[in-house]
């Protein structure tokens, strides 16, 4: 028998299929919508629409935008040789927040991950490998420090090698394991010095 209506079984149910939300979080969630404004209801429904629909790749460096090019790959004032790759547009966030990087993004939307099946295809690599063809001096790689990420390290510092393309990789004052993304701006802007040529 269903202790609850179906509608409220069903966004339950789509509620518990978001990461990190488990069946009680999901029908807490779902009894504090059903005691919303309708109007509150309605703006978070359509924000979360509204996004997923208009939300796009930046054509050149694949972060998460409104428009064909994000905000730093059109801004003239940014190094274009210089391009730091992350795994996804929250590192790059983080990277921005210390102020300290000029130069330009490649986002890679996640790692090489094996156990996972997410092999070198299913990540924006080849794309990386494309914005060679134009003059760059210099790919950082800024890949967590998790197995997956210095695995991808691994991968694009050997694919990126003998086109001549100088390739570092940002030094590990980042913990093992640590996501970029919770790591103190000092930190960020420490490993960025000190990083290493590969
Ligand atoms: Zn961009």
């Amino acid at each position: 028998m269903d202790l609850y209506s179906g509608y409220i079984n069903r966004l339950i149910g789509e509620l518990s299929l978001l990461p990190g939300i488990g069946y009680k979080t999901a029908q807490r969630l779902a009894f504090h919508m059903i005691n919303m404004p309708k109007e509150s209801v309605k703006k978070l429904a359509d924000s979360m629409v509204e996004a997923r629909e208009k939300v796009k790749y930046c054509k050149c460096c694949y972060t998460l935008t409104d428009n064909d090019l994000c905000p730093i790959c059109s801004d003239n004032a940014r190094d274009h040789k210089q391009i730091m790759v992350v795994e996804n547009t929250r590192d790059m966030n983080a990277y921005e927040k210390t102020g300290r990087y000029n130069g330009v993004y490649h986002v890679l939307h996640g790692a090489i991950n094996p156990s996972l099946g997410t092999g070198p295809n299913d990540i924006k690599l080849k794309e990386l490998i494309e914005r060679l063809e134009r003059e760059v001096d210099e790919v950082i790689i800024a890949t967590n420090s998790s197995i997956e990420g210095e695995t991808t390290a691994m991968y694009i510092s050997k694919l990126i090698k003998p086109t001549g393309v100088k390739v570092t990789r940002i030094a590990s004052g980042v913990p093992v394991g640590g996501e970029l993304e919770y790591i103190d701006e000092v930190t960020l802007s420490r490993a960025l010095d000190a990083r290493v040529e590969l």
